[in-house]
């Protein structure tokens, strides 16, 4: 453990910054996450990092220099070309044309090089923006235009550490980031992600070259389920990489009110892997990644910054953080109204325990037998 306590590296472009009124990215994350964690006291000035805007040539060290012209272009522009489109996957209705396209990504990418910089000494920080895990090299896919996890391993590779655990319990797979590392002996990357879903990669038998663990789950994975996951895969082949950083992408979309995924946790369940890695290394890096409904993704990932940095999480949350989450508004989904009393008065979920399938304890085992990377 170092004594240099936990930082939060956050920016105040994502407050207003929408893909647009139809897209799941038009609803407030990071901003929600700041104004929550002020509320509550737990956000003070000394542990808040703004986040640099990476510059192209930072960027360049993953990402096509072509393709970042590209994304500039458009940003200035706001339209792209038949050409473009078909090129780079921009302008499409993933990956629409927006305001800040290229700033925001670009934050968010920046955020994460800093990140990597930062723990050369060793330490925490959570980098909520960060966790963009579906951006290719040369185009943008899934919402991700750039893919700031690639950039934070290399970048602490950069500052000293070698080997990388990169673990992500996003709903959906990290098909960006194992691209990158793929038969990389050196980045361990464990994955879990509801099976039968976008992007359709990491099967259970992908393996990435030997340095990756998949583990698609049945839909309605609950908390216990997850809990068999961290005791019987993520734990111990993390411990037994004996890594000089972990890398969490913390994705909030895995909860059961999330409109994109069919899983079913609450959010006890990221947060008890949150805290189970911590140990594990001297560099801890979390980040953030999909989540889809305003409230469950602000209490998440508002209860990781909680967790990492030590503080209680009250049963009842006090006036000024409900009135944050009371001020939010979700356009355009039926779930928007009528919004379940709890999601306004407190920050965890009431536990979604239940049985361990058999199918996920038949994966479970597959994986145990695999070799170490
Ligand atoms: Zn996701």
């Amino acid at each position: 453990m170092t004594a240099e306590p936990p930082r939060f590296i956050g920016s105040e472009i994502y407050r207003k910054s929408s893909f647009g009124p139809w897209h799941p990215l038009r609803i407030p994350r990071v901003s929600t996450v700041i104004d929550l964690t002020r509320a509550m006291g737990w956000l003070t000035p000394a542990r808040y990092v703004a986040s640099p805007r990476a510059k192209p040539a930072a960027l360049g060290i993953w990402h096509d220099p072509a393709y970042l012209a590209a994304l500039q272009r458009a940003e200035a522009e706001q339209v792209v070309s038949d050409e473009t489109r078909a090129r780079y996957h921009i302008g499409t209705h993933s990956n629409p044309v927006y305001p800040e396209m290229y700033r925001r990504p670009a934050t968010g990418a920046g955020g994460s090089l800093l990140a990597g910089e930062l723990l050369t000494g060793g330490g925490v920080i959570y980098h909520p923006a960060g966790g963009t895990h579906h951006g290719m090299p040369d185009r943008a896919n899934g919402f991700c235009f750039l893919n700031d996890p690639v950039l934070a391993i290399l970048s602490l590779r950069r500052a000293g550490a070698r080997r990388v655990a990169y673990v992500d319990i996003d709903a959906h797979h990290p098909d960006g980031v194992e691209l990158a590392f793929a038969g990389d002996p050196e980045t361990l990357m464990i994955s879990v992600h509801e099976e039968k879903r976008w992007p359709f990669t990491g099967a259970l038998g992908d393996d990435g070259g030997g340095n990756a663990f998949n583990l698609p789950v049945p839909r309605g994975l609950n908390d216990s389920e997850m809990a068999a996951v961290l005791d019987a895969l993520i734990l111990p082949r993390v411990a037994a990489f004996r890594a000089d950083a972990i890398v969490l992408q913390c994705g909030a979309d895995a909860v059961e009110e999330d409109p994109l995924s069919r899983l079913s946790l609450s959010n006890n369940a990221h947060w008890a892997v949150v805290a189970a890695l911590r140990p594990l290394s001297p560099r801890y890096l979390v980040l953030g990644g999909g989540g889809y409904t305003p409230w469950s993704v602000g209490r998440l990932w508002a209860g990781v910054w909680a967790t990492l940095a030590g503080h209680d999480i009250p049963d009842r949350l006090p006036k000024p953080a409900e009135a944050v989450l009371r001020s939010l508004s979700w356009e355009g989904n039926r779930r928007g109204r009528d919004v379940p009393e709890h999601l306004f008065t407190t920050l965890r979920d009431a536990p979604r325990a239940g049985a361990v399938g058999a199918e996920l304890r038949v994966r479970l085992a597959v994986l145990g037998r695999r070799a170490a990377p």
